[in-house]
């Protein structure tokens, strides 16, 4: 039995040959690989002797030869291609162990350069593994250090490796070259500053961790993280205490750095079920999070708090006493740290780049039955120079600075959604609803239960798409709300226009919509 050897991550590579060769298999080997086994006083055969050709090109072409192909291609069941073989003077190879150039190490390097990333296109590593594996049932082709262990088993039970770990293992081998190409494919579209929508779409996503089940416990989940640069987002972030994050705690904890990185201002967002359920703005973000706080001290019990400024040991103190499921900032004063981790069911993460924004080319996938919607992330706010002033009376300089606070923070609730808000605190949301004067309805209710009766005078409005109809002016009024922000657009705009005047409301348009669904 002959195995050809030629890895680049040398993990665990001495311990197997060695077993290989006790089990009396020879082995064939290329440069690097060949040197670290003779270094270890390991026998091997170096494939330049095999092939009767020096390797050549800096190694760009090293095992690319009909005698390395015909040994792992020819069916042993076939005697045409055994006495082939033989008139050749081809000996077969059993076993290949490859793993490719790292590409993915490379290009995640600092600077690195195009070139660079070319050099470590693997060639001759892939198509070894895939004549191997399509020869599967007489080839045992290893391309992960964790099936060495398997491998050897069998060999010593079996004297073999038996069909079904043959087939696993090919099964293996074009998951794993299809994703190495697939990451090439990917480097070389951003390269190209590429932006077109595939005719077909393949990504590459590397599993981060299984998870103990998804949305519900009887669903199976796991959380793969995307390939490339760390961008600020969940799957970049340290985890410094509490138990492993849920599927539900990644979705909604996406869904408040989404929100959070809305602002550069010291600001607390906390999220319940992918909604915002209070955010503060403030100079100070001890005070932001009094804000994200009071503005519902209901809903954050067991929700998802992001904070854009160092938890600093007075905030601690404050988040110690609320029950939260997981809380992530950019850093941690030690104190701070110490008093949070005694908190054992609290998800404490560090996402030291929270202030990246997303790129605006991100796709925003969607998994419908029996296909995928694909668009571009929703990176926009508004327009500045489509912002206007539909009403009689110009809101006044705070009550835009609050439209422009509720305006952030509504882009992130689902819709149909409502943001009420006063200086720089949501003071009422409502999300999620059919229709939208019940998203109206239901914030100022909340802000009346969960604040006080006059929480929402003097406060301003943010909807995230047009008023149908002027049942929102109408309800908006009733609660003391004297500025709206809202995309315009509706054939009866008029109407809200001419409620709004009729009761001194301000009311801009920002021509830009943000559905959620
Ligand atoms: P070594 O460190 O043994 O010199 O090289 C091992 C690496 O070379 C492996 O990652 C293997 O996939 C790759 N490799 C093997 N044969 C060839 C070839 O003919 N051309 C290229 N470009 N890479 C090869």
């Amino acid at each position: 039995m002959r195995a050809l050897i030629s890895v680049s991550d040398k993990t665990g590579i001495v311990e197997f040959a060695k077993e290989l060769v006790s089990l009396g298999i020879e082995i064939i080997s290329t440069g690097g690989t060949y040197s670290k086994l003779k270094s270890e006083g390991i026998p091997a055969i170096e494939i330049s002797e095999l092939t009767g050709f020096p390797e050549c090109l800096d190694g760009r072409v090293k095992t690319l030869h009909p005698i390395v192909h015909a040994g792992l291609l020819a069916m042993r069941s076939k005697p045409e291609h055994m006495k082939q073989l033989s008139d050749l003077n081809i000996e077969t190879i059993d076993m290949v162990v490859v793993n490719l150039y790292p590409f993915k190490a490379t290009i995640l390097k600092d600077g690195v350069t195009r070139d660079e990333a070319v050099e470590n296109i693997d060639i001759g590593g892939p198509t070894m593994l895939r004549s191997a594996a399509k020869n599967y049932q007489d080839v045992a082709v290893v391309v992960d250090p964790r099936d060495y262990e398997t491998v050897l088993n069998e060999l010593k039970s079996e004297k073999q490796v038996s069909l079904d770990t043959k087939f696993y293992l090919m099964q293996k081998v074009f998951m794993h070259t299809s994703n190495y190409d697939t990451m090439i494919a990917d480097y070389l579209k951003k390269e190209r500053n590429d932006h077109e929508l595939p005719e077909t779409l393949t990504m590459t996503f590397e599993k981060v961790q299984d998870m103990r089940y998804g949305e519900n416990p009887h669903q199976k989940a796991a959380f793969y993280r995307e390939i490339g640069k760390k961008v600020g987002s969940i799957a970049d972030a340290v985890q410094l205490n509490g138990k492993e994050l849920s599927f539900n705690n990644i979705n909604d904890t996406n869904g408040a750095l989404e929100l959070l990185k809305e602002f550069t201002e010291p600001t607390v967002v906390a999220c319940k079920h992918g909604n915002p359920c209070g955010v503060g703005s403030d100079d100070n973000i001890v005070v932001a999070w009094d804000k994200a706080f009071d503005a519902d001290k209901v809903s954050i019990y067991g929700g998802i708090v992001t904070v854009n400024r160092e938890v600093t040991l007075e905030l601690a103190e404050k988040m110690k006493s609320v029950f939260l499921e997981v809380l992530v900032a950019p850093s941690y004063q030690k104190e701070a740290l110490e008093l949070l981790q005694t908190k054992k069911n609290l998800r404490v993460l560090e996402l030291r780049d929270i202030e990246v924004p997303q790129d605006k080319n991100a796709y925003d996938l969607k998994k419908v039955n029996g296909g995928l919607i694909v668009q571009t992330i929703d990176s926009e706010l508004m327009n500045e120079e489509d912002l206007k002033v539909v009403t009689d009376r110009t809101p006044s300089e705070k009550e835009m600075e609050d439209m422009r606070f509720a305006w952030r923070v509504v882009k992130f609730v689902k819709s149909n959604g409502i943001a009420l808000a006063k200086d720089k605190q949501t003071v009422g949301i409502g999300p999620g609803q059919v229709n939208r004067v019940w998203s109206t309805k239901q914030s100022i209710e909340h802000a009346a239960e969960l604040i006080d009766e006059n929480a929402t005078k003097g406060a301003v409005l943010a909807s995230d798409a047009f008023f149908p109809f002027d049942d929102c002016v109408e309800a908006a009024h009733q609660a003391g709300i004297t500025a709206i922000i809202q995309p315009g657009g509706s054939i009866r705009d008029e109407d809200s226009i001419k409620k709004c005047n009729e009761y001194g409301i301000a009311m801009v348009f920002t021509g830009m919509r943000h559905f959620k669904h």
